[in-house]
C-alpha cells in the first residue's frame, strides 16, 4: 500500500491510501490511536462497523514511524464542523466542532455535542442555520448513509424554494 499526506508536518490530517495491487484509492481522515476516531472511505470500514480496516491501520502504521512521541501524543483538534459517525459498541452520530466557537453557535450546537444524535431532523435545521451563517459542515459519506430510506443531505429543496 501507498500512503500519501494531505499535509506532511501533521499526523492528524487526511491520507490518501492506495493499494498498488488493485490501484484502488481510498480517503482516511486520521483523528486518533483508538477504534471510531478515524475514518476511511473504503466498503470494508463502512460494514465492518469496527472503526478501523487495514488502510487505518497501515496510516497509523506508517505515521507512528514518522512522528515523534510528542505529536504523537498530543489529540486532535477539531478545526471543521462535521457530521460523522462514531463506530463503537454503538454506531452513533456525533457532530464535531472546533473548541473555539463563539456564543451564538455555540448555544446553536450544543444540543448536539458530545453525545449521540437521535433527532435528524433537528441536527438538519442546526446545519442550515450554521450554512446561513456562512460555516461550512462536512458531512461524512457513512453519516449521510446510515439514515436512509431519508438520507441525511443538506436540505436542497428548502433552498430551491426559496430561489425560485
Ligand atoms: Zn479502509
Amino acid at each position: 500500500m501507498q500512503l500519501k499526506s494531505a499535509n506532511r508536518d501533521e499526523l492528524w490530517t487526511d491520507y490518501t491510501v492506495t493499494n498498488r495491487a488493485s490501484g484502488k484509492s481510498y480517503r482516511v481522515a486520521l483523528r486518533g490511536w483508538e477504534r471510531g476516531d478515524s475514518y476511511c472511505s473504503c466498503p470494508d470500514f463502512r460494514k465492518n462497523t469496527l472503526g478501523t480496516c487495514k488502510h487505518i491501520l497501515y496510516a497509523l502504521e506508517q505515521s507512528k514511524k514518522r512522528f515523534d512521541q510528542k505529536a504523537r501524543n498530543t489529540p486532535y483538534h477539531v478545526r471543521d464542523m462535521a457530521v460523522h459517525l462514531r463506530y463503537g459498541k454503538e454506531t452513533e452520530l456525533r457532530l464535531l466542532a472546533p473548541d473555539q466557537v463563539n456564543g451564538k453557535l455555540r448555544s446553536l450546537i450544543r444540543p448536539f455535542m458530545n453525545r449521540a444524535i437521535g433527532e435528524v431532523s433537528g441536527l438538519l435545521s442546526c446545519i442550515k442555520e450554521l450554512e446561513r451563517l456562512g460555516l461550512e459542515v462536512t458531512i461524512y459519506p457513512d453519516a449521510r448513509r446510515v439514515h436512509e430510506p431519508a438520507p441525511l443531505s443538506r436540505p436542497d429543496r428548502a433552498s430551491n424554494r426559496r430561489d425560485s
